[in-house]
């Protein structure tokens, strides 16, 4: 790949990120939530409140509220129209997908759309605990959604 076109494809990531954070899909409110966690991020100050509804077996609902940087309200923004409508198992095996792909470890999912625009965050580590934040979130907001069945 020619630098060139690294920059290019550079370039439509930031595109992509930017588009989630100026519109963040399921951003709001979720008023009968069966879960709300808030998550922080002290090094970045991404702050980030997930809710989830699950209703037979699937996560119904999920959205999120918060402040934070681009790439912290972009994931949230990409992770809540991911993992919409899936299995209990299945967003699981997404948020620890998501998680192994920012670490660089070898990534059982397949990641295509816009959460591909994320891949690059990998090259900053200081941010890649804004990318996570709303993901490990996710991850006790699903716990706590259990607890309470
Ligand atoms: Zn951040």
């Amino acid at each position: 790949m020619t630098d060139k076109s690294a920059n290019a494809i550079d370039a439509l990531y930031r595109e992509v990120i930017l588009d989630h954070h100026r519109d963040p899909r399921n951003f709001g409110s979720l008023e009968n939530a069966d879960a709300k966690v808030e998550g922080y991020n002290p090094l970045c100050g991404d702050r980030v409140e997930i809710a989830v509804l699950v209703k037979d077996g699937k996560l119904q609902e999920c959205r999120f509220k918060g402040e934070g940087c681009s790439i912290c309200m972009a994931s949230a923004s990409m992770m809540t129209e991911e993992v919409h409508g899936r299995t209990l198992p299945e967003v699981e095996e997404t948020i620890s997908g998501f998680r192994a792909l920012m670490k660089g470890e070898e990534c059982p999912l397949a990641v295509e759309g816009d959460l591909e625009s994320l891949v690059g965050v990998r090259n900053f580590p200081v941010r890649i605990k804004c990318a996570l934040l709303p993901w490990t979130t996710l991850n006790d907001a699903m716990k706590k959604a259990k607890e309470g069945e």
